[in-house]
């Protein structure tokens, strides 16, 4: 880290006390721009770091609503409104009991650089709540974000803010969030993303993460004259990002061996393929259940309590698809990958791996696609929704699923091209970071002292 850089993360540090992964997450990004700050002194001149780490606004709200058993129960709500230099603040909502401010801090940085990448007119944001969805009733949810947005309405728009889904928010809550925002507000525009197709909907939007994750890896495994075929891939979680990364891969050739959620993961040497695949996507979609009884159902090996990697490694998995959350791969686990022959790894998650088992990857020239260049589809996609909102258009699938594909491209060529003209070739994290910063910092000179 150059003088400046180590200042300005000590300086955050301080000033956020008790956030580590929001601590994380500016280290990652900071420790990537030295070189940045070497070429170009006058950024350090304009504070742009110590703009850059600081939200715009952030709001905190008291969300309550009456359960099925008539009690009264209260959750925190909030939105970090962290950059709006190139466009309104975008980035999701996540509904999870961890959600604390750090977290959706962390969230709402890493959102600046990736919607940077996408190459549209987006800032950064991110919100949520540590509400749980799981085990309530559609009705509780439904009053839970009724409430919610009783009081993010006053903060949001079209042209404002625009929130979409994340862990724990899915179709359900985003049409319940929009339901309300429109009595409240009685307008139609992209207020949100992620919406249904009835209501101003993207096609494979829902698809956009998984399919743009694999993309991604497809990029980087050009570069070495590989691809998918026939090879095992461990995948982790098995909610949207998961699900659509599994099909994709499918698609592609490779073979999914993993897939897991909290409570453990199941390991199915011959792939999620064909019925397999039709039973998983029905038990999480439809029936909400867990992954344990896609072992159940199949005679396959659970692994309850534990993570996909070190079996999976065990097995020469080539392709690790990380799709949960955040540090849900340490060093000891990048470590086993590494020697069972790993050759890339696409961050479908938001910041899945720790610092740690980032630098083992990297100095094992391991191909890695940190989580704001490679789960970039999602944003991408709902960048694309909110153009065809403003024009009152929808476009067929293939063409969104072509736009998708080529923003992929886009980025992988965009890191790769900005890790080589700063001297780290290969180095997929400076090269995101890089080419995600500089022109958010453009924009932030040019728009003067804010
Ligand atoms: P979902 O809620 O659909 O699925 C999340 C999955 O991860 C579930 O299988 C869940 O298991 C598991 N999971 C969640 N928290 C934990 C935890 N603490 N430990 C172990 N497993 C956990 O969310 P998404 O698929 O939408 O999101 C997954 C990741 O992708 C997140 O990091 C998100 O930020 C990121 N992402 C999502 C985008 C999107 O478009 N949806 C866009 C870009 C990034 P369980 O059911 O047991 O909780």
């Amino acid at each position: 880290m150059s003088e400046y850089v180590e200042r300005v993360y000590k300086h955050v540090v301080e000033k956020n006390p008790a956030q580590p992964e929001f601590h994380q997450a500016v280290k990652e990004v900071l420790e990537s721009l030295t070189p940045v700050f070497e070429r170009n002194p006058g950024y350090e001149k304009q504070k742009v770091l110590e703009r850059i780490t600081e939200p715009e606004r952030v709001i905190m709200f008291r969300v309550p609503w009456v359960d099925d058993n008539g009690e009264i129960q209260v959750n925190r709500g909030m939105r970090v409104q962290f950059n709006s230099a190139i466009g309104p603040y975008k980035g999701g909502l996540r509904f999870h009991p961890s959600v604390n401010l750090g977290i959706i801090k962390f969230l709402g940085f890493e959102q600046i650089f990736k919607n940077s990448l996408t190459g549209l007119s987006m800032g950064g944001g991110k919100g949520g709540s540590d509400f749980d969805p799981k085990g309530k009733s559609d009705n509780e949810v439904m009053r839970f974000c009724q409430s919610f947005m009783t009081e993010l309405y006053r903060h949001i728009g079209g042209r404002v803010d625009v929130p979409a889904g994340d862990i724990g928010v899915g179709g359900r809550e985003i049409g319940y969030l929009y339901g309300q925002w429109k009595k409240i507000t009685k307008r139609f525009e992209p207020v949100l993303t992620g919406k249904s197709l009835e209501y101003g909907g993207s096609l494979i939007r829902p698809e956009a993460t998984g399919y743009g994750a694999t993309y991604f890896a497809l990029e980087m495994l050009k570069t070495r004259n590989e691809d998918f075929k026939d090879k095992l891939v461990a995948i982790s979680g098995s909610g949207n990002v998961a699900q659509h990364a599994t099909e994709k891969v499918n698609q592609l050739g490779g073979k999914v061996v993993t897939l897991s959620d909290s409570s453990g993961f199941i390991f199915d040497p011959d792939g999620v393929t064909g019925k397999k695949y039709e039973f998983f996507i029905e038990l999480k979609q439809v029936r909400r259940g867990r992954i344990k009884e896609y072992a159940e159902e199949f005679g396959v090996e659970y692994y309850a309590g534990e993570r996909p990697w070190k079996v999976a490694a065990e097995h020469g998995v080539k392709i690790a698809m990380p799709c949960a959350t955040q540090n849900e791969l340490n060093a000891e686990e990048a470590k086993a990958l590494v020697d069972g022959g790993l050759i890339a790894i696409s961050e479908g998650a938001n910041m899945p791996s720790t610092l740690e088992a980032t630098e083992i990857f990297l100095e094992n020239k391991v191909l890695f696609g940190p989580g704001k260049a490679a789960n970039a589809g999602g944003v991408a996609v709902s960048g694309l929704e909110m153009a065809q909102n403003f024009s009152f258009t929808a476009w067929d699938s293939q063409t969104v699923d072509q736009k998708l594909h080529q923003i992929m491209i886009n980025i992988h060529k965009a890191a790769y091209q900005a890790a080589e003209e700063y001297g780290h070739p290969g180095n997929y994290v400076m090269g995101a970071n890089i080419a995600g910063f500089k022109k958010v910092a453009e924009a932030m000179i040019a728009q003067g002292h804010w």
